[in-house]
């Protein structure tokens, strides 16, 4: 992917960041003391160029590469990464979809104008109020998640006299994460419906597997319209090669149910979970690279089942979104702690944490931070980023190398912020939870603005 402007410090910063001459960084034109006097700290930063230009990238990268090999692609923008009015309607002008997880989040892609018929539906235990707007407005596709879920959505379309597009979500015992996937036949998780027969005790044969179970009941239902199987096999992938393993599955049990029903199911899903850069020096994986070798692969197995290839989807969040957003604090304490082995770790208090930031407690996730309001000549000293939670584990970055003249009242920026955070925010310690702000061309503009004390009393009722 290309680099940003002359001056761009490299991932994982988005592409309209710079550092100028004299230390102060910009993103997309906008200064961090203009971002900062005109917004408050902490705030999200989002580089909307930046947003846009990775949707385009997968956009493409996916429709040249299946393309290719006689298919084609969706690309739905996975909402709860991050979803607001505004984010939605880009994701649409770059021509993505937009799946959602919830009915909060059904509500925002609509009140961003992207039409049912371009949203999914997922969840693992959706309400009849969810299910029931979802076909209320039409939406392209529910993905079920378990059997129950299957009668559910069949009694709730055929109350309204609809014919209800469903997938189902299936488990193909392929785990990814970070560098490597692990593949397990029984999954032990809450999501998806296992492609693995179940293992009788008594010795009897081995039934159908949970998701031909579901996949015959939904066959099997007026209400109901097989629309194709969906897979996602976990989050921060860099190595392509689990979405390889996990597609032949799929295709491989459409191909059995077609030879079981007759219906060979025009869609399959392989899900989101591409990864990006964190830390300088981290490399993010490719879309054109993923496209092209996932393209490869299910061309592959379509040739060996003798089926043709169905219509492939993709839902990525974090590598849409997560490098275009960073998290500008203001620091509020610089204190210097001995270690038992003599090293000394300074601790540098932001005015957020983590009710702006859960990842690094609630999976030790790694991130970057600089000083970015001015320039340093001093020495870089070990520290740690914290927050101004009642909580030893409120690190915002665990190490990282800070000059050691910072201070209070210095701004400080955490690159790769714009998935999962916002998102996953909270009120602990009735903190208000930060504005999303959004640059371009040299302009900021509010997105969603800070909560105030005023928004948490409203809520109280005495
Ligand atoms: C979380 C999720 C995604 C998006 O994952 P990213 O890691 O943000 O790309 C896509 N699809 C499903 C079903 C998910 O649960």
């Amino acid at each position: 992917m290309s680099t940003g402007l002359p001056g761009y410090p490299g991932e994982p910063w988005s592409r309209g960041v710079r550092r100028g001459e004299d230390g102060v960084v910009e993103v997309a034109g906008v200064g961090v003391h203009d971002l900062a006097a005109e917004h408050g700290t902490p705030a999200y930063v989002l580089d909307e160029a930046d947003f846009r230009a990775r949707a385009r990238a997968y956009r493409t990268a996916f429709e040249t590469a299946f393309r290719a090999v006689g298919s084609d692609v969706d690309v739905y923008y996975a909402g709860k990464a991050l979803l607001t009015v505004a984010v939605a309607r880009w994701a649409r002008e770059e021509g993505l979809r937009v799946d959602t997880a919830s009915g909060g989040e059904l509500a925002v892609a609509l009140r961003a104008g992207v039409p049912g018929p371009e949203i999914g539906l997922h969840g693992n235990n959706k309400s009849d109020a969810e299910i029931g707007r979802a076909l209320d407005e039409g939406v392209g596709r529910i993905i079920v998640d378990s059997l129950v879920e299957v009668e559910r959505v069949a009694r709730l379309a055929g109350e309204r006299g609809v014919v209800a597009p469903v997938m189902v979500r299936v488990t193909t015992g392929v785990h990814a994460g970070g560098h490597e996937y692990i593949s397990t036949a029984h999954e032990d998780q809450k999501f998806g419906l296992s492609i693995a027969a179940p293992r009788p005790t008594d010795g009897s044969a081995a039934g159908d597997s949970p998701a031909m179970t579901a996949l015959l009941d939904v066959v099997a239902r007026p209400e109901l319209h097989l629309l194709g199987i969906h897979s996602h096999i976990g989050s921060q992938i860099l190595d392509p090669s689990g979405f390889e393993v996990a597609a032949r599955a799929v295709l491989e049990l459409r191909a059995e149910l077609a030879a079981r029903t007759g219906v060979l199911v025009d869609e399959v899903d392989i899900g989101g979970g591409y990864g990006i850069a964190y830390l300088p020096g981290e490399v993010a994986l490719d879309p054109e690279r993923v496209a092209k070798d996932v393209a490869a692969a299910v061309d592959a197995v379509a040739a060996d089942l003798g089926t043709p290839l169905p219509r492939f989807s993709i839902e990525p969040g974090r590598a849409i979104v997560g490098p275009a957003g960073l998290t500008l604090y203001t620091v509020g304490t610089v204190k210097p702690v001995t270690l038992d082995d003599g090293r000394v770790r300074t601790y540098v208090s932001v005015d957020g944490g983590m009710s702006d930031n859960i990842r690094p407690a609630l999976y030790a996730a790694q991130y970057h931070a600089e000083v970015v309001g001015r320039a340093s000549e001093a020495e870089p000293v070990l520290a740690r980023v914290v927050g101004k939670h009642c909580e030893s584990g409120d690190i915002v970055v665990h190490e990282v190398q800070l000059p050691g003249d910072v201070r209070a009242g210095d701004l400080l920026a955490v690159p790769a912020t714009g998935a999962y955070g916002r998102s996953m925010a909270s009120n602990y310690n009735l903190l208000t939870r930060p504005p999303v702000v959004a640059v371009r061309d040299g302009e900021s503009r509010v997105l969603v603005r800070r909560e105030t004390v005023e928004d948490l009393l409203a809520l109280d009722e005495g």
